[in-house]
């Protein structure tokens, strides 16, 4: 990796995970058409409360995109990323998608943009998105091998032409293929997403990633297929099942494993806003949004000067400020600032790392364990158990803690009770983690896990992730007494 790809990828939440902890990300769903098909794909059906690829709340106007990214931007200063990522496919709806680039290019030139697109229309797309300064583009690769690709994607549209059958495939692969080349070979961060589908694309999914990779890709982010009947697509319909998570993480080792395979994904709507692992796109409802910002899109881009946008008009909780302009320098400047206080942020953690790293480095090479860390960002452990909504699963050794994935669960507190069926759920989902490291733990829940061998441990509580790992490791070491003679 170049030092220039590192240090654009860096605060970039989902190129990098360092990076996913300190900054945030928003989506706008300005895509609605796609040109492809694919067997796991339904954009009529949208549950508010699914985070799953591509559904979206709300279909946005280009207009309607920006008023949004300017709210969001007066608010939230930890935001580094506006993507678009459906709910269709963004290059099949190219003046929509450009029209926003443009503008939110236009009044926030700070901000990364990002596309994630199926590849089809990329090729001739690759000018324009290197024009725009568009810097990271995620094209959805499932399959290097049309006979693989036939039974992910019944037809593709291209040229007004549908084809169908394995020519669809082959063409998309080609593309797809081709977009990607072109766009590494400019410059710009590509990753590449892969839908894992159990006995259609698994076996092939470690042959896609080493293409992709000699392509230029810069991350591989293997996800699951998610397919229920309620859903309504092809495959939940016809009894497609998901991957386990054991099968999961094996194609995810078989694709190399390491910094280059993205493990901290969250399978994000379309209309995602915030950090990853929380969604805020309730509080920026279009509803709420900020009046009358002027927005005039010119045949071949933005018209008009700086937005000017009236926020003083707004009702909820986005009233305040009295202008949009000020708005945008106001959150400009918090970004700026909030940017300086992540360095130190990184310094401090990077020296605690260092000494956690030297303190464990007595310990015997076989002394690793599987933990879980609950966690509500900024790489401390600092989620009470019952409010957590995920946890993240590290494997740690003396060499440090690796992120293996991040595993969603059920509340476990809900209106202040403990719900005995959640439990039942987090222990299965914690069934390989020998603890938990949690900000805060009741007694009841504290006994369940100890009763399935899972210590709860609090004694790390709002240290960084890594050292507090670290820490509880050294520490269970000298209290199993399994290398007590050599620990320092
Ligand atoms: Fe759906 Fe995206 Fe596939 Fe189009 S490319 S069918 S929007 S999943
Ligand atoms: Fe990032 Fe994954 Fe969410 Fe896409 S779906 S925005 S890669 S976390």
């Amino acid at each position: 990796m170049t030092p220039d790809a590192a240090e654009r990828a860096r605060s970039h939440p989902c190129y990098s995970e360092e990076g996913h902890r300190h900054f945030a990300r928003m989506h706008v769903a300005v895509a609605p058409g796609c040109n492809i098909q694919c067997h796991y794909c339904n954009r009529k059906y949208d549950c508010a409360n699914e985070s799953r690829p591509g559904v979206a709340s709300e279909r946005l106007s280009p207009e309607e995109a920006i008023r949004k990214v300017l709210a969001v931007a007066a608010r939230l200063p930890q935001l580094s990323v506006v993507g678009i990522a459906g709910p269709g496919d963004p290059l099949a709806n190219p003046e929509r998608t450009f029209a926003t680039l443009e503008g939110v290019k236009r009044a926030l030139p700070d901000l990364k943009l990002c596309v994630s697109t199926n590849g089809l229309a990329l090729p001739e797309s690759v000018d324009r998105l290197v024009a725009l300064g568009v810097e990271h583009v995620t094209v959805t690769i499932n399959m290097v091998d049309p006979e693989v690709g036939e039974r992910i994607y019944p037809w593709i549209v291209m040229g007004g032409r549908r084809i169908e059958g394995r020519e669809a495939s082959r063409v998309l692969s080609e593309r797809q293929l081709e977009g990607l080349e072109r766009l590494a070979a400019r410059g710009v961060l590509c990753k590449v997403n892969s839908v894992l589908i159990p006995g259609v694309n698994d076996a092939h999914i470690p042959e896609v990633s080493r293409r992709v990779r000699a392509l230029g890709a810069f991350l591989h982010n293997v996800m699951p297929l998610v397919a229920a009947p309620e859903h309504g697509t092809h495959y939940g319909l016809t009894g497609q099942r998901e991957p386990t998570r054991d099968e999961l993480e094996a194609v995810q080792r078989a694709c190399g494993g390491g910094a280059a395979v993205m493990r901290h994904c969250r399978r994000c709507r379309a209309d995602a806003i915030g950090m990853l692992g929380e969604d805020r796109r309730d509080e920026y409802a279009l509803a709420r949004l900020p009046v009358n910002v002027p927005f005039e899109p010119t045949p071949g881009g933005i018209g008009g000067g700086a937005p000017d946008v009236d926020v003083g008009a707004a009702g909820g909780s986005l009233a305040g400020a009295s202008d949009c302009a000020a708005g945008a320098a106001a959150g400009s400047l918090a970004r700026r600032s909030y940017l300086g206080a992540v360095e130190k942020r990184r310094a401090q953690l990077a020296e605690a790392r260092g000494a956690a790293l030297a303190a464990a480095a007595p310990l015997p090479a076989d002394v690793r364990e599987r933990i879980a860390v609950a966690t509500r960002g900024e790489g401390l452990v600092n989620e009470h158990f019952g409010h957590a909504a995920e946890f993240q699963v590290y494997d740690v050794g003396r060499e440090g803690a690796k992120l293996v994935g991040v595993r969603q669960i059920p509340h476990y507190c809900l209106g202040g009770e403990g719900e005995e069926r959640s439990l039942d759920a987090i222990l299965d989902v914690l069934s390989d983690c020998a603890a938990v490291l949690v900000a805060r733990i009741g007694r009841c829940p504290r006994e369940r896990l100890a009763a399935a061998g899972i210590e709860a441990v609090d004694a790390h509580a709002f240290e960084p992730i890594e050292v507090a790992a670290l820490g509880w490791l050294r520490a269970r070491a000298e209290r199993t007494g399994s290398c007590r003679q050599r620990v320092a």
